[in-house]
């Protein structure tokens, strides 16, 4: 790995924009001492190298006698600290250039800015974490829900680990008897030895597939669901928009898309998140289909997961509505018969005859219809019933890759116990499923995977 555990790293830990305060986190064997030489406490009996662990001290970050800022130090001492190793935080003004300043004083003084992640990545190496533990800090920081919070929660707290080093446990004791009973076939019979392990075998099966099924859930509750309304001009998209985000808007952002003006927007519809897309289009224009272009139009849709098929319910169906039923109908859609406090004319039917989707009445003026919509998007996009607090949800893509390796090693294994091979030859698939489901937690992870996987951390943690 490009760290060396011995050096002492810094980081400023808080964002990056002017703030109450700003906090500057240091972990290494000389992060008290080389701390010590800049903050000089109010209180002299303070100083922090004597400072017991868990205690704070408040005083000045002064260096060759000039003043950079009141602090409260934070002393944390070997080996109850987050990295595992003496940990000092400065709770500084959140200014960005009282922070730079004060971090740049502590590398002048020989501490290293610290890679992004880093401080995880010593947690993991000093054995504080498993490597599932050590994403998971990563994902509730990126958490765009509560739901998706509470599983990264579960699974720091170790859930998702403990359940595959309990399978990891009977793989290791199944392929240790083999051994055994090869070595010691007096004392160790393999009677029956097939039979029972083939029970073991579909049960473990059992608990890989249930994981795997999750880590679709996993998927749309941590990323959102794409979603993008379309629908002739006047069926009420916008409107259709503005009841979306009439209640809980949790977090509105500008992300640059690949044209300029396409805007995304995260709802948070009953717990679940929604990535509206291209809404700028949308809103702006009085005719989407013509003015964005139907290739443009088809974009947007290729990303989409979702399309809610905005149509005027107190209409008949138009030309323009055919058209865009022509580009939606591979999609997973939603049709939005909208309008319904008026009089309904719109034939059904005929939409349903020429997409296959499903159909819900509201009336996006006065939010008729909102919880439906909620409920019909968490039937289609949810095999589970959303339970994070009993269920583990997979939520990451190297763990659902490697559990399929694991279903696969043991689907081999089965075959092989169905074909009536010699016990010998189950010992190389099982400790392949044995050596996948490692890797999710970070055992005998190479190098180079584990700095990938660190980097994408954010500075400071
Ligand atoms: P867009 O062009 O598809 O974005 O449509 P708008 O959202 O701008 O709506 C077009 C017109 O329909 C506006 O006058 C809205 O007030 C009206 N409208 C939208 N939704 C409803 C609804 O549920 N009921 C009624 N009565 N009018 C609606």
């Amino acid at each position: 790995m490009i760290s060396n555990n011995d050096d002492t790293i810094a980081a400023i830990a808080t964002g990056l924009s002017d703030s109450g305060i700003g906090i500057i986190r240091i972990s290494g064997r000389n992060a008290i001492e080389i701390s010590d030489k800049i903050f000089i406490p109010a209180n002299p009996s303070n100083r922090l190298i004597s400072l017991e662990g868990y205690r704070a001290a408040y005083g000045r970050i002064v260096y060759e006698g000039r003043t950079y800022d009141e602090a409260v130090a934070l002393v944390m001492r070997a080996p109850k600290t987050y990295t595992r190793e003496d940990v000092v935080e400065l709770d500084c003004h959140g200014g960005v250039t009282v922070l730079k300043s004060v971090l740049e004083l502590l590398l002048n003084m020989g501490v290293r800015q610290a890679e992004p992640g880093e401080f995880t990545k010593r947690a993991f190496l000093n054995g504080r974490l498993d490597l599932a533990q050590a994403e998971s800090v990563m994902e509730l920081i990126h958490a765009k829900n509560e739901r998706s919070m509470n599983i990264s929660l579960k699974q720091l707290s170790g859930r998702l680990s403990k359940t595959i080093k309990v399978l990891r446990e009977t793989i290791l004791t199944r392929t240790a008897y083999i051994e055994s009973a090869l070595d010691d076939p007096e004392n160790y019979s393999l009677d029956n030895f097939s039979t029972e392990l083939l029970n073991d075998v579909d049960n473990m099966l059992k608990t890989v597939d249930k994981l795997i099924a999750s880590a679709n859930d996993g998927h749309y509750i941590k990323e959102g669901i794409n979603t993008v309304i379309v629908g002739r001009p006047n069926a009420g998209k916008s409107s259709v928009m503005n009841m979306l985000l009439n209640e809980d808007r949790a977090i509105v952002t500008d992300i640059a898309g690949t044209t300029r003006d396409t805007i995304n927007e995260c709802i948070n519809l009953g717990g679940i998140t929604l990535n509206i897309a291209d809404t700028a289009g949308i809103r702006e224009s009085s005719d989407t289909v013509e003015k964005i272009g139907i290739e443009r139009a088809k974009n947007t849709l290729s990303e989409a997961d979702l399309v809610l098929f905005t149509v005027d319910g107190s209409e008949e169906l138009t030309p323009d509505d055919v058209e865009i039923m022509e580009l939606i109908k591979d999609k997973k859609s939603i049709t939005l018969i909208n309008k319904n406090d008026r009089e309904i004319i719109v034939d059904k039917l005929l939409i349903t005859s020429k997409i296959n989707t499903e159909i819900l009445e509201i009336s996006a003026l006065n939010g008729n219809g909102r919880e439906e919509l909620a409920s019909l998007i968490k039937s289609m996009f949810f095999s589970g019933n959303l339970n994070t607090d009993n269920d583990t949800v997979i939520t990451s893509l190297r763990h659902k890759a490697l559990l399929i390796e694991t279903r696969d090693a043991l689907s081999r294994v089965k075959d092989s116990i169905n074909a009536g091979m010699e016990e010998d030859f189950f010992t190389i698939d099982l400790m392949a499923a044995y050596q996948s489901l490692g890797l999710i937690l970070g055992e005998e992870l190479e190098d180079d995977l584990a700095d990938k996987i660190f980097a994408e951390f954010c500075m400071g943690k």
